[in-house]
């Protein structure tokens, strides 16, 4: 599934030969994270055919209403809300829930999932992430409930799960109502049922960087009858029927073409996960041996999409940070990604309004200092990720000269 073309290739033998201190950059067509995946293109376009003899572009198409359908499925719920993104589809939920005052989120999150909140004037109040992985810290929530508490929106990072069980025992306790950033969990299962009928509703992301894409796109996915009805006249300016309008709404619709999008996805999502799954295990046999480098575990059990390589950079046993590694990999045309770096309370607007909260937040500021997102997806190959693995291994080998080596080009760079 890789777009096939060599990207060969200069091996290294000598650290002055790195791309950083000048040398020719391992891959002169960069590998990326988040590379759309794309699925058939004769189906795809069989379907934009379709959809234009048709002309029925957008407003509850035919390939929307069965989009719906299928998620619904992959989530296990009884309603799917597709809508144009995920950003909006929490913003409908923030008013069909009625939450008001503060709710709780992770700080270690895309800013969007906080954004969507104070975009509709109630405040994020950041948690920490737990001991292990990289969700939400049921202790940390209960910390953070005050009497302007509504809600808890955790997020379920890079395709993990949250604790359900003790989310939902503090959120009964308080009488919060819990809606899950599912953007980055399609697919994923807990205790081998799907995922989508925790909480009052979950979101799901098709945004073209995420696991499957629809361009643009968002489903908001439930059990209650009450929310996915609110939730249908909100996306549609609060029409219930031609020149009926029975609330306030505003559009927040997905289209036929982005619905044919995401249906032709879902038909390869197995062959994505099956190319994602083999991915990882490539990544963890091939860095396996390094120092210092803890790829995230996935479970046997329950399904992944594996969307996500997360590495955890030790730099006191690695012998180089994160960030060097970042800088170094992007030299040689390896854009890994520092996700989320630097975490919300570090970001305008939140360190403005919270100043003080990197002192609350150590789980998220270390996660935040240690993580790389490796290039993974139907857009790169495994002998792609093997060359990229020799260069972990070339730099592990010389660690002490590429220290030294940076600390000088820093220190010219600073005196220049
Ligand atoms: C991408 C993402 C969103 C926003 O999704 P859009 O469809 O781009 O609006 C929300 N939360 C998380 C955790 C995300 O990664």
């Amino acid at each position: 599934m890789s777009t096939g073309q060599p990207r060969q290739t200069y091996k290294k033998t000598d650290v002055r030969e790195l791309a950083v201190f000048g040398g020719i950059p391992l891959f002169t067509a960069p590998l990326h994270v988040g590379r759309p995946n794309i699925p058939n293109r004769k189906n795809l376009i069989a379907r934009f055919n379709d959809m234009l003899d048709r002309r029925w572009l957008t407003n509850n198409g035919a390939y929307t209403v069965d989009f719906e359908r299928q998620v619904a499925l992959i989530a296990g719920t009884k309603h799917c809300v597709a809508v144009s993104n995920a950003t909006i589809g929490l913003q409908l939920l923030v008013r069909a829930l009625g939450w008001k005052g503060e709710v709780i989120v992770p700080s270690f999150t895309f800013v969007a999932s906080a954004h969507a909140l104070l975009w509709e004037g109630v405040t994020p109040m950041f948690a920490d992430i737990g001991e292990q992985g990289y969700c939400i810290d049921p202790e940390s929530v209960e910390a953070l409930v005050t009497p302007r508490t509504t809600g808890i929106l955790p997020v379920h990072l890079f395709g993990e799960l949250c604790d359900f069980d003790a989310l939902d025992a503090i959120a009964r306790r308080h009488n919060l109502t819990v809606v899950y950033d599912a953007a980055h969990a399609l697919g994923c299962t807990h205790r081998q049922r799907p995922i989508g009928g925790y909480g009052s509703a979950a979101v799901f992301s098709f945004h073209a960087t995420k696991f499957l894409n629809s361009f643009e796109g968002g489903a908001i996915v439930t059990d209650r009858d009450d929310i996915a009805e609110q939730l249908r006249l909100m996306r549609n300016f609060g029409f219930s029927a031609e020149d009926t309008v029975e609330s306030l709404g505003i559009n927040a619709k997905m289209s036929e073409v982005s619905a044919a999008m995401g249906l032709t996805s879902i038909e390869e999502m197995d062959q994505f996960i099956a190319i994602n799954r083999a991915h990882y295990n490539q990544y963890r046999s091939e860095l396996n041996a390094l120092p210092g480098l803890t790829l995230a575990p996935r479970p046997e059990k329950d399904r992944r999409n594996f969307q996500y390589v997360v590495l955890d950079v030790d730099p006191s046993v690695a012998g180089i940070s994160r960030d060097d590694l970042h800088l170094l990999l992007n030299a040689e045309g390896v854009h890994v990604r520092r996700y989320f770096y630097p975490g919300c309370h570090r970001v305008e607007p939140y360190r403005s309004m919270f100043p003080n909260a990197p002192e609350r937040l150590a789980r998220t500021e270390t996660a935040a200092a240690r993580l790389l997102c490796l290039p993974t997806g139907s857009g790169i190959s495994s002998p792609e990720i093997s060359r990229l693995c020799e260069l972990f291994r070339f730099i592990f080998a010389n660690v002490e000269s590429i220290d030294a080596s940076l600390h000088q080009a820093k220190a010219g760079v600073a005196r220049r």
